[in-house]
Parts: structure tokens; C-alpha cells; sequence
């Protein structure tokens, strides 16, 4: 029997986004000695901002946070106890002391303006009843507000909630509208979260190497094949008694034999620029509009969501009813899907598939015609890729056959929330725990019985492929005409 990681044994993480990064920090926290983490993006100077240059989920404007969870509990509860060390970020963050560049001490990060679960049906959907139920035995029905009972809207306005409950004046408008507010949830910055994160890493001790030399080339081994470190673009080894790979959607190229458990799938998101001068920007700020979300569960038609405008203006609405798949050959004989982002193809910056381009503006011409009506249009758009695990659930394990090597990944849309309590289980797990949670995120197969809730694979054949897909032409940007979901919509 092998012995298990000792607290003193080096430790090298690849990758600085959301599973690395909380990795780091709690590994420290629990009292390891020797951490590294390594990321090819230098983020100490992009400060992890999308609009600085770099490029992957965890570099974003803003992220969902919800508890609200339907049937899942395990996610509920974790959230739960994520939101709470949300809080202290926040917390930290006024005090003000120590705080990493790009941040100030009035920067709040974890914003509680609530997440609105807009339906496509009167009758609530399982999930929301679901998640009614599941809050309820968790003792916070109160936070569950379903906009069509007057009892829970009265209960929503006494909490400070009035303005989330019909923030497209759905009602005014003659429209039919039916939802479910989670005055729980609301959304953090992305990029600010993950800046804070890394600077309290670092404060614990993580050696962190940031830049194009940080870049995975290989592995170390040893003569039996055990992992025992990396080398690195830069030439340089990094020996390592674990190498635990949390590259988001690269991980498949750097772990073999993942293809089966994970796919990487590009999301869409649009942004409209929203002047501080222009009426709108008051009305879309967070403290008067929630995070929303459209028909989540209902396929290529829904997969909407949304935020407030950011410090900038910058009004984000994503699209993940159709996620797209990019094939490649990369010379190890195995297709598979693999980010298609700024640096590694400088045209594709901007540029989304026409379809989920005609999506969000329907969307936006139906709920929000105000902004086409004031002459405002979408300002750029990106590709955004998720990793998605065929069962939506995250994959943190010892990769089987590989001692020494560890994959924390397939986020699959959902983990940016659990960025500060992620890597206590990651840690949990390299300690030799299970249970809980871990039993859900093993390396695992799909079972024959089972249906996929993601189907991976599908190859270059796919609809969803991008060589299939027709990127959008610049007047597509243009708000007021009459197109997608606009002609479509049912409320
Ligand atoms: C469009 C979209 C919307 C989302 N919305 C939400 C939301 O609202 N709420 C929520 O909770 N979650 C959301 N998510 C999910 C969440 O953003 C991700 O699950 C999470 O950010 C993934 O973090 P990660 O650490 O797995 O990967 P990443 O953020 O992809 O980080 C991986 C890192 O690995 C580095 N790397 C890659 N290859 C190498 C290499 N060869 N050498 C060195 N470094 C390497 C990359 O540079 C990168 O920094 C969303 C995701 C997407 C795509």
C-alpha cells in the first residue's frame, strides 16, 4: 500500500482558474508546505479580466451564484457554505487591508441581488418545485419567492426584493410571466473573485508561476511510470510527489483517457455597452435589477441568462441552449473538441455562431426592447468554454493507473460559485476522504442504462460542431429588428 501525500510533499497544480486556485489556498490552509501553482496565462497582469486579454471561464465579468438547486441538495448545501465565505471575502475586502492590486476597499464582490428563474409555463417547472421543497427543509423557504403568489411577492418587497420579482416589466407590458426568485442568490466578479482568491493564496504560502513559460509540455515519470512532477514551455521541472491538473476545458489534451468523462463546449455569451449617462444604466444596476436566468432546462430554445450592468456599463447576457463542440486533431490521433480562444485563434475573439447570436437578441428584443428602442446594440460577443462532464457533476479523483497524478475539473457550468470551498474536498480527497459530495465528482463511467445530460463525442458530423456553424455578420449586432425568440416567444 502506498503510502498517502505527507504535508511537507511538493504539490504542483496546473491551471489558475476556479479549481486550482481554491485548490491552492486550502491546501495551505490545511497545512501543506510545498505548493505550486502554474498557469500559461499571466494573470497578474490581465488581473484575470476577459478585457485585459485573457481568456478562460474563470476570466470573466460576473458568474451566477445560487442555492437554488431543484433536486440536487448536494449542491444546495455546498453553496450554502460557499455564500458564507463569500460573505467574508466581502468582509475582507472592507477592511481594506492587504488588498491585491486591481481591488479597492470598496469593491464588493459577492453581490445578494437576488437570481430570477424565469419559466416557460404558468405551472412551475420540477426543478423549481424542487427547489421550493429542498429550501424549505433546509429551513429557507422564505428565500423562494414564486412571482405569481401575493404572500411570497409581500414577503420579497419586506426583504428589500420588490425590484427583482418583474425586473422586464413583464406585467406592465400585458405579458403573460410566471418565475421563481431566489433572493439567496445573485452574482459575483469573476474576475475580481479570482484576483482576491490568488493574492490570499499566495498569502498562504503557494508559490505561484504565472506566463507563457508556465505552459505544460510534459510530464516526469518514473520508470514505472508514476507521475513525479512536470516540465514546463520554460524548460524548467517541476518535481512533484502530486501533479493535480485543473485546466477547465484543456484537460482532456493533458490527461489522457478523459474523453469519455469530459467535453469541452463553447457558450455564447453577448455584451451590450450601457453609457453611465444613458437611463438605462440606473434602471439595470444591481441594486435595482437581479441576476436572471430563461428557461434553463428547456433545450435549444432556452439557456438564457443574465446580469446587471457592471462598474463599465457592460450589460452580459450568455446563451447555453445549444453548447458548440470544436473537433481537432492535435496530432495524438484522437479528435477531440478543444477551446477555440483569443490567442490561439486572434479572429475568432468576437465571434459567435449566428444562431445563438439570433437567440440572445430575440431574447432581447422581447424582454428588453428598450434597449434597441434607445439605440443601443450588442458591442461584442465571445465563445466561452465550459467543461462539461456527461452527467454535469465535477470530476475530482486520483486519475486511475497514474499514481502521483490527480484531475480536479469538469465544472460543467456550474462550479465558479464553490470557488472559495471547492478545494476543501479536492483537499478532502488527496487526504484519502470520500463520501459526501467526493462520491458524486469519482472518475467514472456512464452507465449503459443511463442517459447522458451531456452527450459527448459527437465529432466534426455534429450540428453543434463550429466548422458547421455560421459566425455572425456585423449587422447581426444591431437591436430593434424582429428575429429569434422575439417572433417565437410564448410569455
Ligand atoms: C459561458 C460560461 C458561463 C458560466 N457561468 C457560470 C455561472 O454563472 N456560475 C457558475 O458558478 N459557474 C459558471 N460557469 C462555470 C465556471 O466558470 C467554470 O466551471 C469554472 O470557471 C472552471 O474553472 P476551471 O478551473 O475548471 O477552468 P478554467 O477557468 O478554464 O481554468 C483553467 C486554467 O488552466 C490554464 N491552462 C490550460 N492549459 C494549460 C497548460 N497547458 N499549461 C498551463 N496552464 C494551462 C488556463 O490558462 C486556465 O487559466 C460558466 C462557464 C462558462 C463557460
Amino acid at each position: 500500500m502506498d503510502s498517502p501525500v505527507q504535508r511537507s510533499d511538493p504539490i504542483v497544480i496546473l491551471g489558475a482558474g476556479v479549481f486550482g486556485l481554491s485548490t491552492a489556498l486550502h491546501l495551505c490552509q490545511r497545512g501543506f508546505t510545498d505548493v505550486t501553482i502554474l498557469d500559461k496565462q499571466n494573470y497578474d497582469e490581465s488581473k484575470y479580466s476577459y478585457l485585459e486579454g485573457c481568456d478562460a471561464p474563470s476570466a470573466d465579468m460576473n458568474k451566477i451564484i445560487r442555492a437554488a438547486y431543484g433536486p440536487e441538495t448536494v449542491y444546495q448545501d455546498l453553496s450554502f457554505e460557499a455564500m458564507d465565505l463569500w460573505r467574508s471575502y466581502n468582509d475582507y475586502i472592507s477592511a481594506g487591508r492587504d488588498l491585491p492590486p486591481g481591488l479597492s476597499q470598496k469593491d464588493e464582490i459577492w453581490v445578494n441581488n437576488g437570481n430570477l428563474q424565469i419559466c416557460a409555463q404558468i405551472d412551475l417547472p420540477y426543478f423549481e418545485r424542487m427547489s421550493i421543497e429542498n429550501m424549505r427543509k433546509a429551513g429557507k423557504r422564505d428565500t423562494q419567492v414564486v412571482v405569481t403568489e401575493k404572500h411570497d411577492v409581500n414577503r420579497a418587497e419586506k426583504a428589500g426584493f420588490g425590484f427583482a420579482v418583474d425586473p422586464f416589466s413583464r406585467w406592465q407590458k400585458n405579458k403573460p410571466y410566471q418565475a421563481l426568485l431566489d433572493t439567496s442568490g445573485g452574482f459575483v466578479y469573476a474576475d475580481k473573485a479570482c484576483r482576491l482568491v490568488l493574492h490570499l493564496a499566495r498569502r498562504a504560502g503557494v508559490k505561484v508561476v504565472l506566463g507563457p513559460e508556465a505552459e505544460f509540455s510534459g510530464y516526469r515519470e518514473d520508470p514505472r511510470g508514476n507521475i513525479t512532477g512536470l516540465e514546463t514551455v520554460g524548460a524548467k521541472t517541476y518535481p512533484a510527489r502530486l501533479v493535480v491538473v485543473a485546466c477547465g476545458g484543456w484537460t482532456q489534451q493533458i490527461v489522457p483517457g478523459m474523453d469519455h468523462l469530459c467535453e469541452t463546449t463553447g457558450g455564447s455569451v453577448a455584451v451590450v455597452k450601457i453609457p453611465k449617462t444613458h437611463a438605462l444604466y440606473e434602471r439595470f444596476s444591481p441594486h435595482n435589477f437581479p441576476t436572471w436566468t430563461y428557461k434553463m432546462r428547456d433545450g435549444d430554445d432556452g439557456g438564457l441568462y443574465g446580469f446587471p450592468v457592471d462598474e463599465n456599463g457592460y450589460f452580459k447576457i450568455g446563451y447555453r441552449g445549444t453548447k458548440y463542440i470544436n473537433p481537432q486533431n492535435l496530432g495524438d490521433e484522437k479528435e477531440r473538441s478543444v477551446p477555440v480562444t483569443r490567442w490561439s485563434k486572434p479572429d475568432s475573439i468576437t465571434r459567435i455562431p449566428s444562431h445563438a447570436l439570433d437567440r440572445i437578441r430575440g431574447f432581447l428584443e422581447e424582454f428588453v426592447p428598450e434597449l434597441g428602442e434607445t439605440g443601443l446594440d450588442i458591442t461584442f460577443t465571445r465563445l466561452c468554454w465550459y467543461n462539461d462532464s456527461f452527467d454535469n457533476h465535477f470530476v475530482i479523483d486520483h486519475v486511475p493507473h497514474k499514481k502521483g497524478l490527480m484531475v480536479a475539473t469538469g465544472g460543467s457550468g456550474h462550479a465558479f460559485m464553490f470557488l472559495p470551498n471547492i478545494g476543501k474536498y479536492v483537499v478532502d480527497k488527496i487526504e484519502g476522504k470520500s463520501g459526501g459530495p467526493l462520491d458524486y465528482w469519482k472518475w467514472r463511467n456512464l452507465e449503459p442504462s443511463k442517459k447522458p445530460v451531456n452527450v459527448l463525442g459527437e465529432g466534426r458530423q455534429s450540428e453543434r460542431a463550429l466548422q458547421n456553424q455560421r459566425l455572425y455578420q456585423d449587422d447581426e449586432l444591431v437591436l430593434g429588428g424582429t428575429s429569434g425568440l422575439g417572433k417565437r416567444a410564448r410569455l
